[in-house]
């Protein structure tokens, strides 16, 4: 079943998410050929399409997972694609999901995901208004605000420009904006990584609530995984994604900055020396990102640290290392 639960930041207080996968046929640019360098999730999309009933019925039986459990919850919908979409899901579909959340008293926060290019403001605004006194969130892939890098680093097919748009979109239509940056976008040394996503923060704050900081992990199938499989490609290390996150956090406290890393610790996810000390690190990550508090990940042990300080100190692309 492709739904489960985690500890996670709910509307700004420790709560849990309930995350679902929709099964809809999934993202359009995979179909054409033109996905993501990075991304495999909409090959493992249902390859016949689910009637607009299932789905909904699927929703319906996900939210059993909530039930016992203690809120509040936040109820994160991904559909390998764009929830706002037409050829994933009817309007109808969506409001019919948004009304069953709507009922949900404990649910106090839904976030849907979209393609800058498929925001549009009725969409937008009449779920806003079914989910009206709920944190309603629209999360979109911006990745790096940096055009070039999105477009040869990761085969995005939006500009920041595309971005801008569906953001103000979005607040206009009374939603929220989750901002996606990807942490090591291919062809970028760690050093290179880091400053992007500093800078995409920079850029992209004024038409953001939250940033979800999206640690690259090695998925089956994608150019990725190729650079890598020839040890050109390496995961950013995790003291990278500490050092963006203390530093997003400190300069934007008003802000929910999210992050959670997936393989944390293992080759295919971001590591440092792959010790059993990585694996600490990744819950220290995840447990700032459900409570946004610092301590967590500012009292860690510099393990391996000095290793990283001089990846970043000369500047070494990934093919330079020895270690991985
Ligand atoms: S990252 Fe999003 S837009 Fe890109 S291929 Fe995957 S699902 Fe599609």
């Amino acid at each position: 079943m492709s739904y489960w639960i985690n500890e996670d930041n709910v509307a700004g207080a420790p709560g849990t998410a309930l995350f679902i996968i929709l099964p809809t046929i999934g993202c359009y640019r995979f179909r054409i050929g033109k996905a993501c360098y990075m991304c495999a999730y909409p090959a493992a999309a249902p390859k016949v399409r689910w009637a607009q009933d299932a789905i909904v019925g699927y929703v319906r039986e996900a939210l059993g997972k909530i039930e016992g459990e203690k809120g509040p919850f936040a109820v994160r919908i991904f559909t390998s694609g764009s929830f706002f979409d037409n050829g994933e899901l009817k309007p109808e579909t969506r409001r019919r999901i948004f009304e069953i959340l709507a009922e949900k008293k404990e649910v106090k926060e839904i976030v849907v995901e979209s393609r800058s290019e498929l925001v549009r403001y009725n969409a937008v605004r009449e779920l806003a208004e079914i989910a009206e006194g709920k944190h309603f969130e629209v999360a979109i892939g911006l990745e790096t605000a940096n055009d070039d890098i999105a477009d040869v680093s990761i085969n995005k097919g939006n500009t920041f420009e595309e971005f801008v748009r569906a953001a103000e979109i979005t607040h206009q239509a009374g939603a929220k904006v989750k901002t996606y940056l990807l942490l090591k976008p291919i062809f970028l040394s760690e050093r290179d990584a880091i400053e992007d996503v500093k800078g995409s923060i920079l850029k992209a704050e004024p038409y953001t609530d939250t940033f979800s900081i999206n640690i690259t992990d090695i998925q089956k199938g994608t150019l990725y995984e190729r650079l890598w499989e020839k040890k050109e490609y390496r995961p950013p290390w995790l003291w990278s994604a500490v050092e963006v996150l203390l530093w997003a956090k400190r300069r934007f406290p008003e802000k929910r900055i999210l992050s959670d890393p997936v393989g944390a610790g293992s080759k295919r996810g971001p590591h440092n020396c792959l010790t059993d000390y990585d694996r600490v690190i990744g819950r220290a990550i995840k447990k700032f990102s459900a409570t946004q508090d610092l301590s967590y990940i500012e009292n860690l042990k510099p393990e391996c640290r000095e290793r990283w300080g001089y990846v970043i100190e000369s500047n070494l692309l990934d093919w330079q290392l020895i270690m991985w």
